[in-house]
């Protein structure tokens, strides 16, 4: 009870957050390669369990489910229905489907009390598609059906650069069926279009880029690339066109040519992949006999699947906009959008100031899209610009600051920082609101 001035309402304050920073800040930086993954640890926002593995502690814990939440909003919008799909799966589905090889050591298998081989599902087409062999015969009015999850999934791969390859990760898996591979292309386009939605939403420059449909036995597919210089993806972008198109030349002998113009000028990149989609066809579904009745006749399905790594997409924002010693994120997955700062426990505002709390408080917390996303940074032993500069470590996108102008009885300012805009203003309480108000609009603008 430190600070009993403030423990009396509702809100999230820094003091009680669970957040160990590290005590090698900077020393593990450049071992480390990535930035999000040295922010993320230094700052206390996750943690290490193992090689690959990570604790997700509540600031990032926000992230997530903000995201989550995010993500589950636009599927809803093409009447995707959430489900869950067991982690532990018989690796006797992968046998049949061919892919237990294919996978090989990449694969987690273990084994249940009656030595039944499992596996820890990596992706999950050949559960779903089992999963829709069960019940009733779907008929063909029903279709079109669009089914997703978000959840953990396991690859036994070299774990590097944080969140974007871990041995366990959480991420969004949408499997779509259609009555024939026209409709399944229509859905295709939708599934495309509601991933450029939320990538516009998202704020962060994407580049979509064709991809190489025959590894997975399909007729399209398409990689949504966060460009950074860490990716593992090489690309080139068309200097007469604009196209981004994958770069083969590192695998085969191509000679390196813009597919769309042919042009020969190009710009080399790298690409963290955030999303994928592809168009499978029936491969999945022949196998396994998930048909539909078509006047009487069971017809497999045609089936895509689409993919949006959830963590991973955090950690590539993290690459591509924070600075070497600032975390930054992109405001609607921010984990909080707003940290306000009362006056320092032995200034003069404190005394005459720090009442204005609760009020900034509660009106911001009303502000569309800022409900729970406020914290206070409630450690009024901290000097204001120590809390400050903690705030923007954090990457918290605004900050506001109530010091020495709140004490004006005539005219109270309060201070506004747009933290990744390097933007800063004195404002009446009412303006404040305003202000945020008005950028927090801005940034949740759906097109
Ligand atoms: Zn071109």
């Amino acid at each position: 009870m430190s600070n009993p001035d403030y423990c009396t309402w509702k809100m999230n304050r820094v003091s009680k957050i669970f957040h160990p920073t590290d005590s090698l800040l900077q020393k593990t930086r450049n071992v480390l390669g990535s930035k999000n993954q040295s922010l993320l640890v230094d700052y206390g926002l996750m943690k290490p369990l193992d090689k690959g593995t990570f604790y997700y502690l509540p600031i990032l814990q926000r992230s997530i489910n903000k995201t989550s939440a995010l993500i589950k909003r636009f599927m809803h919008k093409i009447d995707a229905q959430e489900i869950s799909i067991p982690n532990l799966t018989p690796v006797e589905l992968w046998t049949q489907s061919g892919r237990f090889d294919v996978y090989g050591s990449e694969l987690f298998t273990l084994k249940d009390r009656h030595e039944k081989p499992l596996l820890l599902g990596p992706t999950f087409e050949e559960s779903i598609t089992h999963m829709m062999t069960l019940g009733q015969n779907i008929g063909e009015k029903q279709l079109p059906f669009r089914l997703y999850q978000i959840g953990n999934k396991f690859r036994d791969e070299n774990a590097r650069y944080g969140l974007l390859r871990s041995k366990e990760f959480i991420m969004k898996d949408l499997y779509t069926f259609d009555v024939d591979i026209e409709s399944a292309t229509r859905t295709y386009e939708e599934v495309n279009d509601i991933y450029r939605k939320l990538f516009t939403f998202l704020g962060v420059p994407y580049e979509k880029v064709e991809a190489d449909a025959t590894d997975m036995g399909g007729h399209l597919s398409h990689e949504y690339h966060y460009l950074a210089s860490i990716g593992e993806q090489s690309l080139q972008t068309c200097s007469s066109c604009g196209e981004t198109s994958i770069d083969s030349t590192e695998t085969t002998d191509d000679v390196s040519e813009c597919p769309k113009c042919k042009s020969k000028e190009l710009q080399k990149n790298r690409g963290i992949e955030v999303g994928h989609a592809f168009l499978l066809g029936d491969t999945y579904t022949k196998k396994q006999k998930a048909n539909f009745l078509k006047a009487g006749k069971p017809v497999p399905m045609q089936m895509g699947c689409y993919g949006i790594g959830v963590t991973r997409l955090i950690g590539a924002a993290i690459e591509k906009l924070a600075t070497e010693s600032h975390i930054r994120w992109p405001f609607p997955i921010a984990p909080f959008s707003v940290c306000i700062i009362p006056p320092e426990k032995r200034s003069k505002a404190f005394s005459s100031a720090s009442h204005y709390l609760e009020e900034v408080h509660d009106r911001l917390n009303t502000v569309p899209g800022l409900q729970d996303s406020i914290l206070v940074d409630d450690r009024i032993r901290v000097p204001i610009g120590d809390r400050f500069r903690n705030a923007r470590r954090l990457g918290i996108p605004l900050v506001v600051i109530i010091g020495k102008k709140a004490s004006d009885t005539e005219n109270p300012q309060f201070e506004l920082h747009f933290i990744q805009e390097e933007k800063e203003c004195n404002l009446s309480l009412n303006d404040l609101i305003n202000e945020v108000t008005k950028y927090s609009q801005e940034k949740h603008k759906e097109n």
